[in-house]
């Protein structure tokens, strides 16, 4: 497509058609900071933080939904784009109810690093007088409204990325909202707990219930891995305090999944700490499991197939193994049925 040009900060850069401004510096290394921008999703221009400044347009443009324009000529960091940012955060923190001090997000919270950014020491103006109740009526996600600043990254996420449209803008004005169908709890509603508006909400108002007060995000350690359950193999973080995994995120950047979990990829991983967690093979000694070394309970498998093979034939045996281990393991196993105990009777959960 035929390129065009514009000058951001004093620099001529070209652009291909349709892009917005906020791409445009995207691909230029040009920070502006944003709230409500959810990548792949349409803009909102909701929260206004990426206000920039267009010579000869009367108002200062939302970067993320205003498309770039050949011979435009933009200003991101002019005096009237800070004045309008620091009133913006400033409208933000006054619109809700922010204790940092005890709030799960602190430290990986975008709202309180654009007040840091934007030097905001205090809000000139009054505080919403509209307190929300702390809603955690169900095992996965607190909602805590009193924090929201309504950009509608979480509407977007549930929306337009997971596509199970749980959640909208409700109510007007002053009183608006994220609300379900009906403004129910999450767990009275279409909810799917899959986490995708918590990962989305840029401050404290979403949250994981299983990782709070657990530890600070500066305490983890992150590691990256693989989901375990299924095999679409979705790459997730693990976030590691003491060695002990204190929550779970999508890679936002890497196939399969790109940021997306499921519930039991998100929430599902108490086994990993879990005390019954086995530790050794198990073998059935007249009806009860008693513990066995890997010699035991190899040598015994390695009887038992033999032996069944001998009475019946090779197809006697069949093999069945898990989604939860590697593609490696599983072409192992299945050349160990194949080729070692002569069956093509080999299959695998995630087919069941
Ligand atoms: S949501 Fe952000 S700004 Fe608000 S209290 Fe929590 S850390 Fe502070
Ligand atoms: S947990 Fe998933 S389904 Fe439920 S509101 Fe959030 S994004 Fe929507
Ligand atoms: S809950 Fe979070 S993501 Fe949703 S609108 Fe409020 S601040 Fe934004």
């Amino acid at each position: 497509m035929a390129k065009a040009e514009l000058t951001l900060n004093g620099k001529k850069v070209s652009f291909t058609p349709g892009q917005t401004i906020l791409e445009v510096c995207q691909q230029n290394g040009v920070e502006v900071p944003t709230l409500c921008h959810l990548a792949g999703t349409t803009p909102t221009g909701a929260c206004r933080m990426c206000l920039v400044e267009v010579k000869g347009a009367r108002t200062l443009v939302a970067s993320c939904a205003m498309p770039a324009g050949d011979g435009q000529v933009i200003e991101t960091e002019s005096e009237k784009v800070l004045i309008a940012r620091k009133l913006n955060v400033e409208l933000l923190l006054a619109s809700g109810h922010h204790n940092c001090l005890t709030c799960e997000a602190n430290g990986d919270c975008k709202l309180q690093a654009l007040a840091y950014q934007y030097g905001v020491e205090s809000v000139r103006f009054e505080k919403s007088d509209r307190y929300y109740p702390t809603e955690d009526d169900n095992p996965f996600i607190v909602r805590d409204f009193s924090r929201c600043i309504l950009c509608g990254r979480c509407v977007q996420a549930c929306n337009e990325v997971q596509v199970n449209r749980a959640i909208g803008f409700g109510y007007r004005g002053t009183e608006a909202k994220i609300v379900t169908a009906g403004d129910q709890p999450y767990i009275n509603s279409d909810c799917v707990f899959c986490g995708e508006c918590v990962q989305a909400c840029p401050v404290g108002a979403l949250t994981e219930k299983k990782a709070r007060g657990k530890g600070r995000s500066w305490e983890t350690r992150k590691i990256r891995t693989t989901c375990p359950y299924c095999g679409v193999g979705c790459q997730m973080w693990l976030h590691v305090k003491d060695n002990q995994v204190v929550k779970v995120t999508g890679v936002e950047d890497a196939a399969p999944n790109y940021g997306r979990l499921c519930v039991k990829g998100r929430f599902g991983y108490d086994f990993v700490q879990s005390p019954e967690r086995l530790t050794t093979p198990l073998i059935k000694v007249r009806g009860k499991f008693k513990q066995a070394t890997w010699d035991e309970a190899l040598d015994l498998v390695a009887a038992k197939i033999k032996a069944a093979r001998k009475e019946k034939g090779a197809n006697a045996v069949a093999g069945l193994t898990s989604a939860r281990v590697t593609n490696e393991d599983n072409y192992l196993f299945q050349k160990l049925m194949r080729v070692g105990v002569g069956t093509n009777n080999v299959d695998h959960c995630a087919r069941l």
